[in-house]
């Protein structure tokens, strides 16, 4: 990397278009350490912590994390195919250590914006000039009758990717051949749209080898969702979707999707119209922005407000929330998001810290499933801001959804560019 200045980082890794000459640090060597103290270290809070290091070596930047490893949700849903293991999703944070971050394991117990400083569970207490917030999602619990913490023990969210997953996963493999899964897809917003659809397909890569009388149910608040018609397409392809043997059925919420209560007892889920009994759910609840937010006065109604130019706090400054925590419309929740608002808040910070004006930022997405061995589609977008609305709009023509009319050769290659986005993104974040 010695080649790779500031300068290089702004105009080509972090996508932010620079007003010429607008942000050139004039002053980062005179300057006093400044200090960033960064909670939670998923993707963007590690993107940030990383790119901050790059951006301007004399910020010292602590990043705490309740975890000692990060266990990825993106490419989780292989592990209920049997296609990965839980381990291949697990990365240490030795990585950023060599960046020179200091990683230091607690919780955030809450921020305050007044003192400028962060206060952690085990009683210590950070100072900062900036805070990175980037805490993922929380649940709300009490959304679907009879559904909570406890209960999710046994019947799995396996929405944060650990040991409810291979929970999910040992159980779709012991449950008798023709035997019943049920995904409660939650409404939106929630963290990774088209994630329930993928997760449906890969439960039915696993079925169809091992069990191919099983069937697959997702109950769903929804009448739309993230890539539907390539979804529908993949399904049918491959799990004969539409059909009176498919093994994938998607009931929305005009058909009486929307699930109100569960007895974990009988595996019953009462929904709108009619009750489904299964051998196996799976419940993804609706989501809000994590505890942390909501414990330092960052949230309004369910997620954290922004200034988007910058991912800073609407409603305190020196703080910037980024990831599935903010209110980012219209990027949606995702790793790919949370990376590209990661650079950007990490560009504006260094340049507040040095006088100047944060640049015109340009952020980026891209979103792959996989369906099946050889058949991936995605979803791929570049945005910009509309600084009048706040509002991150994409870039007319700038991307797209998978064409409907792929070759087969297509799809196959969309299977290994996810795995290689993910191999890259895991990088950029932590690497
Ligand atoms: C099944 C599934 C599949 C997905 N697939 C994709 C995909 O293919 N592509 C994609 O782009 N996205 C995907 N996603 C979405 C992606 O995982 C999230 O959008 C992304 O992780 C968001 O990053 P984040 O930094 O906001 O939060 P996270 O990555 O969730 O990180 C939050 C971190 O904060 C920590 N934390 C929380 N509270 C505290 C506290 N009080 N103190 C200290 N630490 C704290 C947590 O332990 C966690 O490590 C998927 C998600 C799921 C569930």
């Amino acid at each position: 990397m010695s080649k790779f200045n500031r300068r290089d980082f702004i105009r080509w890794s972090a996508g932010i278009t620079l007003a010429s000459g607008s942000l050139g640090f004039p002053g980062l060597l005179l300057a006093a350490t400044r200090k960033v103290v960064i909670v939670g270290g998923g993707v963007g809070g590690c993107t940030a912590a990383k790119y901050l290091r790059k951006l301007d070596p004399n910020v010292e930047v602590t990043l705490i994390e309740t975890k000692k490893a990060y266990t990825s949700c993106f490419m989780s849903n292989e592990v209920l195919s049997g296609d990965r293991t839980l381990e291949s999703l697990t990365f240490d944070y030795e990585g950023l250590k060599r960046h020179g971050v200091n990683i230091v394991i607690d919780r955030v117990t809450a921020i305050d914006p007044a003192k400028k400083s962060v206060a952690t569970e085990s009683g210590e207490t950070f100072a900062y000039d900036a805070c990175v917030v980037s805490p993922g999602v929380d649940f709300k619990w009490d959304a679907i009758e009879g559904y909570n913490a406890e209960v999710s023990e046994t019947i799995p969210h396996a929405w944060f990717a650990g040991p409810q997953t291979q929970t999910l996963r040992n159980q779709i493999e012991s449950m008798p051949e023709g035997g019943k899964v049920i995904i409660v897809a939650p409404p939106n917003p929630y963290k990774c749209p088209p994630g329930p659809y993928e997760r449906a397909a890969q439960i039915a890569m696993y079925c169809k080898h091992h069990k191919p009388k099983a069937k697959i149910l997702i109950l769903d608040p929804k009448d739309r969702f993230s890539k539907q018609g390539l979804f529908r397409q993949g399904w049918s392809k491959l799990y004969g979707f539409g059909t009176e043997n498919s093994m994938i059925e998607w009931v929305g919420a005009a058909g009486g999707g929307t699930v109100e209560a569960i007895d974990p007892s009988t595996r019953t889920l009462q929904a709108e119209i009619e009750e489904f009994q299964a051998d196996v759910i799976n419940i993804i609840p609706p989501q809000k922005a994590g505890k942390v937010a909501f414990a330092s006065d960052l949230v309004e109604g369910d997620w954290c407000p922004v200034d988007k130019l910058t991912f800073e706090s609407t409603r305190h400054p020196d703080v910037y929330v980024l990831g599935d925590a903010s209110s980012a419309a219209k990027m949606p929740k995702s790793a790919y998001a949370a990376n590209s608002q990661a650079k950007v808040a990490a560009a504006a910070i260094v340049a507040r810290f040095n006088g100047q004006s944060p640049g015109e930022p340009t952020f980026v997405n891209t979103c792959y499933s996989i369906l099946g061995e050889e058949h991936g589609i995605s979803v791929a977008a570049v945005y910009t801001l509309n600084r009048e609305s706040n509002t991150i709009l994409p870039i007319k023509g700038a991307g797209g959804l998978s064409p409907m009319d792929a070759s087969e050769a297509q799809r196959k290659r969309e299977v290994s560019y996810a795995h290689s986005w993910f191999k890259n993104v895991i990088d950029d974040m932590m690497g």
